[in-house]
């Protein structure tokens, strides 16, 4: 069996260790250290976050079982995409692929923001009155549909190495419920490491209740998109204990903590959306 023949065998064993092992580490190190006090039922948000996750894990086996490490698999076959196409060393694939498709997803995130239909989709993920290593995981399941047709059709273009695919998935995860961990490192080091890797406190500020300040630190895994593209913002103006985490216009949590008012959530309102004016997007400089 090669290498990469085991990799697409064990692919979901693998990937699920990851999730496990990073959400218990999380988990505990948020029981040891939160960082701020939760506003509201722990248990009813782990059972609604952790079920829409399950959820969504099973309509994505269903659909897509392949995943997309099979996709990558098949663009190699084939020798679809620049990197199976071009002759370029294996080192050099996998890590352009792992970068590439992390700035893909910083700019399908800035899009889920700036396209009213699509801000209704990711609006579940803002919506959590919260933020914890669960928060990190919730996306509506059509988000995560559209998001898996991204990255098919990202690596359909891109051929990157399977290994690549799984890096990039298992980092993209585990970065996730990192920085949206309810925890802190030190400053000091909370500084040098978002120069490499988005921290807990980056992230946050991206879920404040403030439109200016929920448009900045669209990274996942990268921090460098932000700065390169003018959407990083150091600390939020609250503070981090003074911030209110959310969405102003959906604090009720009948329709943002439980499973069933989350599914519903992107289609209730007027169809008025949430466009991206320039004062919103500067923030205060602009007011
Ligand atoms: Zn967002
Ligand atoms: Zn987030």
């Amino acid at each position: 069996m090669s290498f990469n023949d085991f990799l697409l065998a064990n692919e979901k064993e693998i990937r699920m260790s990851f999730f496990f092992g990073m959400l218990v580490f999380i988990a505990v190190w948020e029981l040891i250290a939160p960082k701020r006090a939760l506003t509201m039922s722990k248990t009813v948000r782990w059972v609604n976050n952790l079920g829409l996750v399950f959820f969504n894990s099973f309509i994505l086996r269903v659909l897509f079982p392949a995943a997309a490490v099979g996709v990558a698999s098949l663009a190699s076959q084939q020798d679809w995409g620049l990197f199976n196409y071009f002759d370029i060393s294996f080192a050099v694939a996998v890590v352009a692929s792992v970068i590439i498709m992390d700035f893909v997803i910083y700019i399908q995130h800035v899009m889920v923001h700036a396209i009213p239909v699509l801000w209704r989709l990711h609006r579940v993920h803002h919506a959590d009155l919260d933020y914890d290593v669960t928060t990190g995981a919730r996306f509506h399941t059509i988000e995560i549909i559209l998001s898996m047709l991204i990255k098919f059709v990202t690596i359909l273009l891109l051929g990157p190495p399977v290994i690549a695919v799984i890096i990039f998935e298992i980092v993209l995860n585990a970065t996730a419920m990192f920085n949206h961990g309810n925890i802190s490192l030190p400053k000091t080091i909370d500084k040098y490491l978002r120069l490499l890797l988005v921290t807990p406190d980056m992230h946050r500020v991206h879920h404040s209740i403030e439109d200016d300040e929920a448009n900045s630190n669209f990274g996942f895994s990268l921090p460098w998109w932000d700065r390169l593209f003018g959407t990083y913002r150091d600390q939020p103006r609250g503070g981090h204990q003074g911030m209110t985490i959310g969405i102003n216009k959906f604090r009720d949590p009948k329709q943002v903590s439980w499973l069933p008012g989350m599914l519903a959530l992107p289609f209730i309102g007027k169809m008025s959306g949430y466009v991206i004016n320039r004062r919103q997007w500067n923030g205060k400089e602009d007011k």
